[in-house]
């Protein structure tokens, strides 16, 4: 835990350690603990051992971790909110706050993986919707086919496609398409963490091929025929018997089984992209962290 002042006085001065003293404890009833205070004795300033946590702050601290296995195991926020006996607009906040954390987290899990980069990568979209069918969004995920570990995966819009996309564009206007961009963050988020003569697996999609091109020039790039989905698995795990992409499928389909959000069939639908991507941060620091570690 920090001592040093929340004014930065410390710093200045040069026998910092005398000038920070205990005062008092205060109880925290959010979860029941006796937090120390301290008094800076340069400014006046008086902070406490909460006043550097992440939870500062926070009045429902002892949900947090519950609250992050429910959002990561197929529980919507209104029912998660039911269960914990707490308002649903906690939920969001505490969404936001969890998937911070976990972004944060998965920052270093990449960071990490630099000193043993990934060999074996598999990569492919999951097609999910954003309220409507007319209004589609698309998830560009990264497997570890070796390790299980989930690299990324980025929201992104894309115009509704085939019989829908007509109707779409009557009722909602032109809508733009941001795949490409979605598969550069994921891309560059990589960078450093993957072999850069790595194995690249991914199915026969056009755009593919330029990006493996652009970010991984000497990777070993191989291509493969989208199969058609089982009954098992959400549609994403293959009716063949031996699946070249199965690890990528099979982490879509836990993408699908577990965040209630992209469930096909659901009427738990995605109203904000941004929090999908949220939500899906989430997710992957359950799957990396608790699933597959
Ligand atoms: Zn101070």
């Amino acid at each position: 835990m920090s001592y040093s002042c929340p004014n930065h006085c410390t710093k200045k001065s040069s026998e910092n350690k005398f000038t920070i003293k205990k005062d008092g404890v205060y109880f925290r009833k959010s979860d029941s603990r006796m937090i120390q205070r301290f008094l800076c004795q340069i400014c006046g300033k008086r902070f406490s051992n909460a006043t550097f946590s992440p939870c500062y702050r926070q009045k429902k601290r002892r949900v947090n971790e519950i609250l992050f296995k429910l959002l990561s195991s197929g529980v919507s926020m209104r029912r998660a909110a039911l269960i914990l006996n707490i308002h649903r607009t906690t939920v969001k906040r505490k969404l936001e706050f969890l998937a911070k954390r976990s972004k944060e987290r998965h920052e270093k899990l990449l960071k990490t993986l630099e000193k043993g980069p990934v060999t074996h990568l598999q990569f492919d979209d999951l097609i999910t919707i954003e309220h409507t069918k007319l209004k589609p969004l698309s998830v560009s995920i990264a497997v570890d086919a070796h390790r299980r570990i989930i690299l990324g995966a980025e929201v992104s819009k894309i115009p509704a496609f085939g019989l829908l996309a007509e109707k779409s564009r009557q009722k909602y206007g032109r809508r733009p398409n941001h795949h490409a961009k979605g598969l550069s963050r994921l891309f560059n988020s990589l960078l450093r963490a993957v072999d850069k003569n790595a194995l690249i697996k991914s199915d026969e999609h056009q755009r593919y091929p330029e990006f493996v091109k652009k970010f991984f020039p000497s990777a070993v790039y191989k291509r493969y025929k989208g199969a058609r989905g089982a009954v098992v698995g959400q549609g994403e795990l293959k009716k063949i018997k031996r699946d070249p992409l199965f690890m990528l499928n099979h982490t879509c389909a836990m993408f699908r089984a577990n965040v209630n959000r992209p469930i096909r069939k659901t009427w738990c639908t995605t109203k904000d992209p941004g929090m999908l991507q949220k939500h899906l941060f989430i997710y992957m620091d359950f799957h990396n962290s608790i699933l597959v570690r």
